[in-house]
Parts: structure tokens; C-alpha cells; sequence
């Protein structure tokens, strides 16, 4: 929506906060992109795709290129492998239900995380105990300052915990125009141990689950469990699971037995930054238009504000509770745009 010479961004962000960009486009191939990027205007455009993994803490002053690449196809295969090739502006649902549908497995369990395909490797998407990682093949990328074509293998995007070399080294010097992953063809390997998948199959009477079986299971669990963007805005997971020191974690435990935690390697423990939210007194807690879900303490709701900068202050007021009651201090997973 065109506003003042200005482009409204609030229907593109899952937060539905307002913000504005003086110019917005679309574009929907790589040389299209090729074409923009050598425009000086378009030197620092924020690079946009399903807008759930931002928060807008103010009107943008630079543009803003929306991907929407489309295309999703099979590029090689062996007997056991197919690369599946999607451009960036594909949704990623609807490419995990092409998978699951030519019975290709390995993303099933990242069934219904909204957003883009490109945006997938930019913070390494999880869930339900698959990373994108696992199954990351390569990616079509194109410089911004020079508008070459780099092929990103698993190794350059140095993948971590919500985490890639996108969001480091690389921040801001690469758009993503399709990610090709490679996934099995048979003997899938399917990862049912994480939440409650297992115990969900089992409440719709399977016991030899497939991976369209998982889909279903994993969207059953999420629609459950997470606000519907379309209904409170919210972006996920507003922070990141805290990974802590192994000795902190010990000095934690003697305070609060109960404290939940996961062994990462012989160093570090990583605890669940829902749990600390929860017992800092925020899970549940509205002040005025903004609060932490009910059902969900790591996630910001927005409960009718159209300030991002009201939803940050609240954020970091979660931050200062934790802070002071565990000495944790919590990161934010989504991108905070000035
Ligand atoms: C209800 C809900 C549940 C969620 N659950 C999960 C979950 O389980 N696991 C999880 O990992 N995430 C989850 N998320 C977060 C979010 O869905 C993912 O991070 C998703 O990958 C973001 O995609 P997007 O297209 O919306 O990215 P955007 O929000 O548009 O962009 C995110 C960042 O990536 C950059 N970017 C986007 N596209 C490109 C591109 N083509 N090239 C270069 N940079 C690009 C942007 O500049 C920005 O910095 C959830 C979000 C919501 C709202």
C-alpha cells in the first residue's frame, strides 16, 4: 500500500507492526535482481521474504526488495537422493508438502514454519529436532555489491543454532535466490523423539508412521501450540535458547533442581529460555497491548499495538527479569530492523 510517497510494510511482517520504506519492489528472478542491485539505490535494501522473522522498530529509510523467486524442482538424483532445487520466494510450507508428497523425505519435521524458502538458511530454520542443516545441499546466491552468482555449500554458510555465516561474516553481502537440498527417496530417516510427536502419532492411531504421517503430526502439535500470526501477531520464538557454560549450568541446578537442560558437548549445556521466562513471572503476562504468550512464554505477542518499539521494550523488560533472576542473558532469534 502506497501511503505519502511512502510503501506500507505493515501487511509484511507477521508482527503486523506499521513501518513504512520509500520504495518497495518485487522481483521475481535472478536477473531481475541482477538488474536492481546495479541501481545505487538499491545498494542497502533490506532484502525481504515472509517478514516472520522481523521486527520493525521504526519506518526503514533504505527500500526494500521482496523475493519472490518461484520454481521448485528436482535437479539430480541417485537412487537414494534427489536434490530438490526451490527458489527463495517459495513458501516454505508448500515446499515441504511437495516433498512430503513425492514421498521425499527429511523436512517433514519443519512442516508449517512460516516464511521463505531463502530466508531458511539465514538463521539455519529448526524444529522438532531437524535442522535445515541436516539436509542443506548447497545454495544459489548473488553477491550484492557485484551481482556474481556463488554457489554456498553447508561448509561456507558455517551453520549453527539458529545461526549461519549469513547472520555473521556475510551479513547483508548476499541475497539467496534458491537453496537445493538433498533428501532420501527411500529408507527415510524419520526423527519422531523430539516434543510430542511420538506421543501425537499415537493419538491418531499410528504406529508405523511415514513421513506425510509426520507432517500431519508436526502440524497438529504447532497449531496447537502457536498463535496463528494471521490472528496475534508474533514472530516464533521472540529468543534464543540460552547455551551456557557446563560449570553455570551446575551452579544453576543447585539453586533450582528442576532447572531443564540438554547436553550440547563437553562444554556447553543449553536450557530452554521458555522455562526461564516462565519461572521470571512473564509466561502469560500482558502489559497493555504487548505480553508473552500463554501457552508459549518464549513468544512476543502483539496483542494490538502497531509499535514495534512497545514490543522491543517488552522484550527487553523479559531479558532484564531473567537477567536478574538466573544471570542468563537472553538473545534475540529475530532480526531487529531500525
Ligand atoms: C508462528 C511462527 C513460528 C515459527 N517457528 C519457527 C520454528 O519452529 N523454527 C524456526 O527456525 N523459525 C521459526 N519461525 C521464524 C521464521 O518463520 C523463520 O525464521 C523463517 O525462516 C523466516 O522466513 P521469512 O521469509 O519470513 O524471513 P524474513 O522475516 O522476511 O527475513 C528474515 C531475515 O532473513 C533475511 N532474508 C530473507 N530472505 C532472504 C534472502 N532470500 N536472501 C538473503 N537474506 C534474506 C532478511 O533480510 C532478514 O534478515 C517462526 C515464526 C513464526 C511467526
Amino acid at each position: 500500500m502506497k501511503k505519502n510517497n511512502t510503501f506500507s510494510l505493515q501487511e509484511y511482517n507477521t508482527f503486523g507492526v506499521a513501518a513504512s520504506t520509500p520504495l518497495f519492489v518485487e522481483i521475481k528472478s535472478i536477473l531481475a535482481l541482477q538488474e536492481k542491485l546495479k541501481n545505487e539505490a538499491f545498494k542497502d535494501a533490506l532484502i525481504l521474504g515472509g517478514g516472520s522473522n522481523i521486527l520493525f522498530l521504526a519506518d526503514l529509510s533504505k527500500p526494500v526488495i521482496k523475493i519472490s523467486i518461484p520454481g521448485i524442482r528436482i535437479i539430480n538424483e541417485t537412487e537414494q537422493i534427489a536434490v530438490v532445487s526451490a527458489g527463495a520466494g517459495v513458501v516454505w510450507h508448500d515446499l515441504v508438502m511437495w516433498c512430503v508428497a513425492n514421498n521425499l523425505g527429511g523436512i517433514e519435521n519443519l512442516s508449517l514454519i512460516p516464511g521463505l524458502v531463502g530466508a531458511a538458511p539465514i538463521q539455519n530454520i529448526g524444529a522438532y529436532g531437524v535442522e535445515l542443516s541436516d539436509v542443506f545441499y548447497d545454495a544459489v546466491c548473488i553477491n550484492r555489491k557485484t551481482g556474481e552468482s556463488r554457489i554456498f555449500n553447508a561448509e561456507d554458510c558455517d551453520f549453527g543454532y539458529r545461526d549461519s555465516a549469513f547472520k555473521n561474516d556475510l551479513k547483508d553481502a548476499y541475497v539467496v535466490t534458491a537453496v537445493r537440498l538433498a533428501l532420501t527417496k527411500k529408507n527415510h530417516n524419520l526423527k519422531t523423539n523430539y516434543g510430542n510427536v511420538k506421543e501425537t502419532l499415537a493419538q491418531m492411531g499410528i504406529t508405523k508412521p511415514n513421513i506425510e504421517d509426520i507432517a500431519k503430526a508436526v502440524v497438529q502439535i504447532r497449531t496447537s501450540k502457536l498463535p496463528d500470526p494471521k490472528k496475534l501477531g508474533n514472530a516464533g520464538s521472540f529468543f534464543k535458547n540460552p547455551i551456557v557454560p557446563k560449570g553455570e549450568c551446575a551452579r544453576l541446578l543447585l539453586q533450582y533442581p528442576n532447572l531443564p537442560h540438554y547436553h550440547i558437548d563437553g562444554n556447553f549445556d543449553k536450557i530452554p529460555a521458555g522455562w526461564l521466562i516462565e519461572q521470571a513471572g512473564f509466561k502469560g503476562l500482558k502489559k497493555g497491548k504487548v505480553g508473552m504468550h500463554d501457552k508459549q512464554a518464549l513468544v512476543l505477542v502483539n496483542y494490538g499495538t502497531l509499535s514495534g518499539k512497545l514490543l522491543w521494550k517488552h522484550a527487553k523488560l523479559v531479558m532484564e527479569g531473567v537477567e536478574k533472576k538466573f544471570g542468563i542473558s537472553l538473545e534475540p532469534e529475530v532480526n531487529l530492523l531500525r
